[in-house]
Order: structure tokens, then C-alpha cells, then sequence
């Protein structure tokens, strides 16, 4: 991309933290700093249930009720999406791994392709931000920008400051019942992987309650330094 600072080898990097932490809003923003390529297997599986593909079929229930889909089903469509020729510009992986299943499928995967993880960083916030968060999110239909009703409103209501469409959506999961199995989900089967990490000598920990501007300045700095 025309600007970016660009890093030396491909660069694997991860964003960790419960839903609604930010993960999405700051992958999209290192995305056009360091002409990464931002993957969240949210995304994907929002995907593939609006496709209708097996997998989505699979899946669609589990997202609604706020559980984690299948490890086979996430890893299977991460391997997919690793082999698209835009990832050999880097990747952020935004909500992968959940489990430490997947954590184990990563490293094999980037054993069998020579690379390595150059940053999992955990973006630390309180459970209590996570329902205001949630319950005031939407994106814009056309591109994938992410915003608040709060704390990132457009600049003119309804409309996309990115590309001026004027479709915005919200989530099925995204409401105050779902919030609460997400949050279970993630302390139960995601939050070990920060000392996995850390054991790894990756791990960097970012406070995640500012705002999103100190905030991507601060992992700006991590993701610069960790080439
Ligand atoms: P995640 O991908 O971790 O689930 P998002 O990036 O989608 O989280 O952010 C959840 C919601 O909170 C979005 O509406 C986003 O605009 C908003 N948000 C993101 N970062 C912050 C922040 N630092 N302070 C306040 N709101 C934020
Ligand atoms: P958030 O960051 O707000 O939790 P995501 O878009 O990352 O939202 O995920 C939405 C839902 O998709 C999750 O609640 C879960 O059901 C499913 N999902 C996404 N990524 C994974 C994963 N790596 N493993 C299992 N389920 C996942
Ligand atoms: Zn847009």
C-alpha cells in the first residue's frame, strides 16, 4: 500500500481480548499503517453462513447463542484463507485463536510455511465496558467500518465517513443476552492462551479502556518494533 511502513518479512501478528474489546477497530487501522491483511474469523464465519455453505450451516446456531464454533470448522476456514495470495503481506488474525486447539493448529500451520508469530497482543479491558461496547455497535454494509453509537458515530448520521454508503448493519449476536455466554467463552477457553503467549515470548499486554486513538498509537509502536 502507497504510505505504509513496511516490515520486513511477512508478519504474523495477533490481537487478543474479549468480544468487543477493540480487536476489529484497531486490526483495520494496522491494516492500512502496515499494509497488513486483517483476518477475523468472524468475519469468515459471518461469511459462510450468509452463503449457506456446510460449514455456515454448522455454525449459524452456535454464533447466535454466543458459543464458540467447532475448532475443526475455524481451523478449516483459517488454512483457507492463509493460503489467499494478499496474506503474504502480513496478517493480523482478529479472534483466532479462541482455543488452545487452535492455538496448537497455528503454530503447526506456520511451522509447515517457515513463519513465525512476531506479536500476540492481549488488548486488556474491563467486562463491565463490554455491554456498551457491544450493544452500541454497527458497520457500515458496504465497506466493514466499524462504529458507536457513542464513541465512534459517524460524522454525519447514517453515513459511512470511509466510503459514504449509507447501509449500516448490526449483529445478530450482539445484544445484551449473547454478551454474557461470549464473555464465559472467552475467560473460560481464550484467556489461557495469554500465558500461552507468554510462555512463547511473544505476549505483549495493551490497556484497552482509552481511546482508540492512544490506543493504536501504543500498538502502532508494539507492531513496528516487533518485525
Ligand atoms: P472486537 O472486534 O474486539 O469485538 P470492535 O473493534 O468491534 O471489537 O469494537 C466494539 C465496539 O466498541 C465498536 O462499536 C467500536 O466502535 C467500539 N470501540 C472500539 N474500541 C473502543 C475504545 N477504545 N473505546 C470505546 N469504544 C471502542
Ligand atoms: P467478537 O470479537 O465480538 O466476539 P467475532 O466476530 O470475533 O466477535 O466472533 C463472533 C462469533 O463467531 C463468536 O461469538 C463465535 O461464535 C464465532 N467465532 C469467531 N471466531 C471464532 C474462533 N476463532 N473460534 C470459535 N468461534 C469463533
Ligand atoms: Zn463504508
Amino acid at each position: 500500500m502507497d504510505g505504509a511502513t513496511t516490515m520486513t518479512s511477512p508478519a504474523v501478528l495477533i490481537l487478543l481480548g474479549p468480544p468487543g474489546a477493540g480487536k476489529g477497530t484497531q486490526a483495520r487501522m494496522l491494516e492500512d499503517k502496515f499494509g497488513l491483511v486483517q483476518l477475523s474469523t468472524g468475519d469468515l464465519l459471518r461469511a459462510a453462513v450468509a452463503a449457506g455453505t456446510e460449514a455456515g450451516k454448522r455454525a449459524k446456531a452456535v454464533m447466535e447463542a454466543g458459543d464458540l464454533v467447532s475448532d475443526d470448522i475455524v481451523i478449516a476456514i483459517l488454512r483457507d484463507r492463509l493460503t489467499e495470495a494478499d496474506c503474504a503481506k502480513g496478517v493480523i488474525l482478529d479472534g483466532f485463536p479462541r482455543t488452545t486447539v487452535q492455538a496448537e493448529a497455528l503454530d503447526t500451520l506456520l511451522e509447515e510455511s517457515g513463519q513465525k508469530i512476531n506479536a500476540a497482543i492481549s488488548l486488556d479491558v474491563e467486562d463491565a465496558a463490554m455491554v456498551t461496547r457491544i450493544s452500541g455497535r454497527f458497520t457500515c454494509g458496504n465497506c466493514g467500518e466499524g462504529y458507536h453509537d457513542t464513541f465512534k458515530a459517524p460524522a454525519k448520521d447514517g453515513v459511512c465517513d470511509k466510503c459514504g454508503g449509507t447501509e449500516m448493519k448490526r449483529r445478530a449476536d450482539d445484544n445484551a443476552e449473547t454478551v454474557a455466554s461470549r464473555l464465559e467463552a472467552y475467560h473460560a477457553q481464550t484467556a489461557p492462551l495469554i500465558a500461552y503467549y507468554d510462555g512463547k515470548g511473544v505476549l505483549q499486554r495493551v490497556d484497552a479502556m482509552g481511546d482508540i486513538d492512544a490506543i493504536a498509537s501504543a500498538l502502532g509502536e508494539i507492531v513496528a518494533k516487533a518485525q
